[in-house]
């Protein structure tokens, strides 16, 4: 089947024509959608990309962060500004997939891929989506939780503050293929100390659902909590019970819920 591409040079243009066109796929990247269309996806017969320079902007140097949606993995890399995501960068794929690969691609990307997102989502960030009407902003996390019932709309950017504290950003991916694999189990974490204890963590898991979700019960369990191997003992016990981990090729449900917790404790105890 003919696939028709249309190149705008802005972002609004690029929500009008998959406003207009409910089977259109916008490209960013294309590590995911290039392989579809490689595959004979047939879903779709128009693409939409677009040349707008804000798409590939970034804001790294303030307090508040803001990416541009198609700002790459190799480009987070590159900044010395945003060296506390750079081991979140670094677990998405091998090097050629993160010359290409984007943030706001990241956010689509099925089980069990997403690390960015989960990143995202520890760090509370809100997203810009444009339409035909004009933009609006969205926390992430309710974006997540629409994700697979909400009409396909366009991100532009994406944004959060940058923690006071890098130490107090954790990341940390387990695979079964080394050093490239996909997720296991993905947990980002911010978790700010205040006289020695943890106060208003976020936590946020990959690979443990259907998309990246924030761990309530893991940051109510760590509140107040020094993050000694007691300290973190109700937090790494109620992980278990976080999400509803798929069973694919790489683990079984059952596994995801066993590993989560060990994964969890080496991150906050800073185990290797
Ligand atoms: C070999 C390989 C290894 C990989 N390893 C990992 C990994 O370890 N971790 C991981 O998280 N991912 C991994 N991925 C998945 C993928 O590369 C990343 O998730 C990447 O960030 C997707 O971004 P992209 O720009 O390539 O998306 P694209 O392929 O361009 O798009 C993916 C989907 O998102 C939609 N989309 C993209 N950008 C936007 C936007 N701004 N607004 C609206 N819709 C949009 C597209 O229409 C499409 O449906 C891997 C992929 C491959 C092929």
């Amino acid at each position: 089947m003919p696939l028709e591409v249309r190149t705008t040079s802005t972002l609004s243009e690029a929500a009008s024509l998959l406003q207009a066109e409910r089977t259109a796929r916008f490209l960013a990247g294309g590590t995911l959608l290039m392989r579809a269309v490689n595959e004979g996806d047939v879903s779709f017969s128009t693409i939409v990309r677009t040349t707008d320079p804000a798409f590939g902007r970034m804001r790294a140097a303030g307090g508040r962060i803001e990416l541009g949606a198609g700002v790459t993995m190799a480009q987070i890399l590159a900044s010395r500004e945003l060296a506390f995501l750079h081991p979140v960068a670094r677990a998405v794929g091998g090097p050629a997939v993160r010359t290409m690969a984007t943030v706001g691609g990241n956010l689509f990307a099925a089980h069990p891929y997403g690390d960015f997102a989960t990143a995202l989502l520890a760090l509370d960030a809100r997203l810009q989506l444009a339409s035909g009407f004009g933009v609006r902003e969205m926390a992430l996390e309710e974006f997540l939780q629409a994700r697979e019932r909400g009409p396909r709309q366009l991100v532009t950017a994406v944004s959060f503050e940058r923690p006071s504290d890098p130490t107090a950003f954790r990341f940390r991916k387990m695979t079964r293929t080394h050093p490239k694999g996909a997720a296991v189990v993905t947990i980002a974490a911010l978790v700010p100390a205040s006289g020695g204890r943890v106060s208003a963590a976020r936590v946020a898991l990959g690979a443990m659902a259907a998309q990246p979700i924030r761990a309530r019960a893991i940051e109510r369990a760590l509140e107040g909590r020094p993050l000694t191997a007691e300290g973190v003992a109700a937090a790494v016990a109620a992980a278990a019970r976080e999400g509803d981990p798929p069973t694919d090729a790489l683990a079984s449900a059952w596994y995801r819920r066993r590993v989560v917790g060990v994964v969890l404790r080496r991150l906050l105890l800073g185990e290797v």
